[in-house]
């Protein structure tokens, strides 16, 4: 007979905790190069910030709805995953930017709010200052301040203006921050073309380039974002990755002589691995390994964004032939708008012609967001309903349609914890990180970084240790 002391810890030679994109993406890599893989989420479900909820039958992402092509990453992955087929691309309409006064769709083709043909947001910003920032690409180049904001390069090259009406909107509704706590440096692409040019409209214009129609530089899949976490799932099923959910890694230490690797311990599991990718925020991992020198980006509270979905009736939301929808694919709004508590609002049936058909003839999803860095969310502390009641007016005000709670068929509401961006801290053999915070915001960034960090744990085996694969059991997904 088998007692509980009898019972031996199982091993793996990676564990993987998280299982947000980062931790999905890195353990299915880890089992395709034939190691025996765990993988641990705290929460009942996998995802993390790709959440998907049903509202009146249909399908309505409530995390990240969308990715950027830029880089070619999800492109490669979603091939890679049998999904390139599913590949969709939103609907070829500006979004809008809604302030106290007026409300004006966004220059065409742009990057981070920066436009790429400055005369063309003259009804936004004014003639004065879309001139202004039309002739930047012929002022001499400002000098390189390190640490400056996207709101101190943006001010100085295309005018306060420009920064205040299309920067600020785009930044705050993308990044949940405020320009002014942006730091230039941080934007990739955009910062190298930047420091290569020497002007923001020209490296805007270079960023989009291939991109020029509104949309041009995002995808999704049909079906919405939620399939790439489903395909994940089952990718790690057929590689027999073990899967628990529904309980936090609690303990990560080195295991006890004679054993080497390391011990992780969640609710009433354990087990050994070789090596661990921690897909968690700097939080967690901070308080995995205590030991740790923490830097004061990993310190820094987390900002707290709520997303409210809205599922309504009103055939006045389909617009008219001229304007098919009153927003286009959705709007960013002003943080200073006296009315309107959202931030941001995506006509989701506007943006994507699958839920679009998918819905009855004058059925509507819209998603409003709330919540930046320092603005805690309008719909905090409030019920659901609350919160629903709130979104709708938001979102008629928004949309400059009139809406009453009579056409509300459903709603839905989500709290995210968004962690500041961090350097990945020297960590222990044997131990990665990967995740939103350590790789940048949004999927283009966070998959090529949890695959590098998956790659690193591959490299880095000693060749002694020969792949157990052929030696799996059966797959399994544990709540424990
Ligand atoms: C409202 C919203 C909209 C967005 N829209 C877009 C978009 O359209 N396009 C885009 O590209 N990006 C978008 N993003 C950003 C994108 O969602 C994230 O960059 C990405 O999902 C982050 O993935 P991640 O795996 O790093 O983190 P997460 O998704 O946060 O995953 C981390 C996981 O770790 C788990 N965890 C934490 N601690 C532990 C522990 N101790 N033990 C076990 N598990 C633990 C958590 O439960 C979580 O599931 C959006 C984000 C939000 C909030």
């Amino acid at each position: 007979m088998c007692t509980a002391s009898d019972r031996i810890t199982p091993t793996y030679e990676a564990v993987v905790i998280g299982g947000g994109v980062a931790g999905l993406i890195a353990a299915r890599d880890l089992a395709v190069s034939g190691l025996r893989v765990c993988l641990i989420e705290a929460e009942h479900a996998v995802g993390g910030r790709v959440q998907q909820a049903t509202l009146a039958g249909l399908p309505v992402e409530l995390g990240a709805e969308a990715f950027a092509t830029r880089g070619g990453a999800m492109e490669a992955l979603l091939h890679e995953l049998g999904l390139e087929a599913e590949q969709v691309r939103p609907e070829r309409a500006p979004a809008w930017v809604i302030t106290a006064q007026t409300a004006h769709p966004l220059p065409v083709s742009g990057a981070l709010g920066i436009p790429a043909r400055p005369l063309t947001a003259r009804t936004s910003i004014g003639l004065g200052a879309a001139l202004w920032a039309a002739t930047e690409p012929w002022r001499p180049r400002s000098p390189h301040v390190p640490g400056a904001s996207v709101a101190d390069v943006a001010r100085a090259r295309i005018g306060t203006r420009a920064t205040a009406a299309l920067v600020a909107p785009v930044v705050e509704g993308v990044y949940s921050v405020p320009p002014d706590q942006l730091p230039f440096d941080g934007q990739g692409e955009l910062a190298r073309a930047y420091a290569r040019t020497g002007s923001l409209v020209r490296a805007a214009r270079e960023m989009r380039s291939a991109n020029l129609a509104a949309g041009g530089a995002v995808a999704s899949l049909a079906g919405g974002m939620s399939r790439l976490i489903a395909r994940l799932m089952r990718e790690l099923q057929r590689l027999n990755v073990t899967v628990h959910t529904g309980d936090a890694v609690t303990e990560l230490a080195p295991a006890a002589a004679p054993d080497t690797g390391w011990r992780v311990r969640w609710g009433r599991g354990e087990c050994r691995t070789d090596a661990v990718v921690l897909a968690i925020p700097p939080r967690e991992v901070h308080r995995l390994l205590p030991d740790l020198p923490a830097r004061a980006a990993e310190l820094q509270p987390e900002t707290v964004v709520e997303t409210v979905a809205l599922v309504v009736d009103s055939p006045a939301l389909g617009g008219t032939a001229e304007l098919p929808a009153p927003r286009g694919t959705g709007a960013l709004i002003r943080p200073d708008h006296p009315c309107i508590a959202a931030k941001a609002l995506t006509h989701a049936t506007a943006k994507w012609a699958w839920l679009r058909d998918a819905a009855p003839a004058g059925r509507h999803v819209v998603r409003l967001s709330y919540g930046a860095r320092g603005r805690s969310p309008a719909t905090a502390g409030l019920s659901n309903e609350a919160a629903a009641e709130l979104a709708l007016r938001d979102a008629s005000e928004t949309l400059g349609v009139p809406l009453d709670p009579a056409q509300l068929v459903a709603h839905a509401r989500a709290r995210w914890s968004i962690p500041a961006r961090a350097q990945p801290p020297a960590l222990p053999p044997g131990v990665h990180c990967t995740g939103e915070a350590y790789s940048g915001t949004g999927l283009a960034s966070v998959v090529p970084h949890a695959r590098s960090a998956a790659n690193k744990v591959i490299r880095d085996r000693p060749s002694t240790i020969s792949p157990a694969h052929s030696a799996h059991s059966p797959s399994e997904v544990e709540r424990t």
